[in-house]
């Protein structure tokens, strides 16, 4: 159970990471955020939708992440503890409170965002879509989905130190295993050890997919799979779409925490240069008179910059 300052932290983080996104790239204020990595068809989507609990990602070959889709999902009130049942979304791209109900819609307008970019050139490729999920049926979680990440060799990679102390390892698709076989030992961090371990799922074969069935109706089968599979009995912890979504809430939550203090100073530093170089440029007052005078003194500053600038000796402003 997450303390009332735990459930709070995440929508300010995603705040303030819908602020930098919109003011570009460069920020010298790095957020904490979950990234989703994987081969292709390794079941990233399938995942990511039933943590959601819903349909809402683009399907097929050709249709495959192409830009890095953060997704933010954040825990409204349910009806039952005075809140409303309704779930949507909401794409930062879109005008603000433009709520889109219809989850066949999200998924036709995360489509949309990504085919804008045909024919464009590469860079554009990085820019994030950034879609919000309100549903009283989430944990607070942001996700980043990213385009292109092909196999991650982990066997073979034994000294990759700094990925295992920070990766959560989720195993998909166990309803699938070679007969006689299963991923207890995997499970358990028998195999390769990660300091944040392991979490077994079983989300929608195509066929699923292909008979329309919910990602609702294949939660609760998820939940049959691991009850009536005695190799995975005593690891209530380690299996289903539920404990991974916990288990990636607390992480954020505590990742969040350990960086706060930092985050704090670096944005009250921020805040207090900007502040000076706002007063240096002089009193904003109402009066025209006062712009008046404010305006000179923007030019005149302006004016000497530049002529010390052409004179050379802009070297206190080179070091400063
Ligand atoms: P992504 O490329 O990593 O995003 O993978 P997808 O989520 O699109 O999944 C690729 C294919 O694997 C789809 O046909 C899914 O239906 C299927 N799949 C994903 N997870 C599972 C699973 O747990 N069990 C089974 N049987 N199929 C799965
Ligand atoms: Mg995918």
């Amino acid at each position: 159970p997450s303390s009332p300052l735990g459930s709070s932290v995440i929508p300010i983080v995603n705040k303030l990471q819908d602020i930098f996104a919109q003011l570009g790239t460069h920020s010298s204020i790095e957020l904490p955020q979950v990234a989703v990595v994987g081969s292709q068809s390794s079941g990233k989507s399938s995942v990511l939708e039933a943590l959601v609990g819903r349909d809402f990602l683009p399907r097929g070959n050709d249709i495959c992440t192409r830009r890095p889709l953060v997704l933010q999902l954040v825990q409204t009130k349910s009806k039952s503890s005075g809140g409303s049942d309704d779930e949507w979304g909401e794409f930062l791209h879109l005008p603000s409170n433009h709520r889109i109900y219809d989850f066949s819609k999200i998924r036709r307008e995360i489509e949309a965002e990504t085919n804008k970019l045909a024919g464009e050139n590469k860079g554009v490729k990085d820019k994030q879509i950034r879609l919000k999920i309100f549903s009283p049926n989430v944990l607070d979680i942001t996700l980043v989905d990213l385009p292109g990440i092909t196999k991650v060799p982990v066997g073979d990679q034994p000294t990759d130190i700094e990925a295992r102390h920070r990766t959560i390892g989720v195993i998909t698709k166990l309803d699938i295993m070679d007969k006689g076989t299963d991923a207890r030992n995997l499970l358990l961090g028998k195999v390769v050890p990660l300091r944040l371990g392991y979490v077994g799922v079983v989300n929608r074969c195509q066929e699923d997919i292909l008979l329309n069935r919910s990602v609702k109706d294949a939660l609760t089968a998820e939940e049959k799979f691991f009850q009536s599979r005695p190799a995975y009995h005593g690891l209530a912890d380690r299996v289903g779409i539920p404990q991974l979504a916990k288990k990636l809430n607390q992480i954020l939550v505590q990742h969040i925490k350990a960086l706060l203090p930092d985050l704090k100073s670096r944005i009250s530093n921020a805040l207090v240069a900007t502040a000076k170089e706002h007063q240096s440029y002089g009193e904003v007052t109402e009066s025209r008179a006062g712009q008046g005078a404010l305006l000179l003194n923007f030019l005149s500053k302006y004016c000497e910059a530049y002529s010390s600038l052409l004179e050379g000796k802009s070297e206190e402003m080179s070091t400063s």
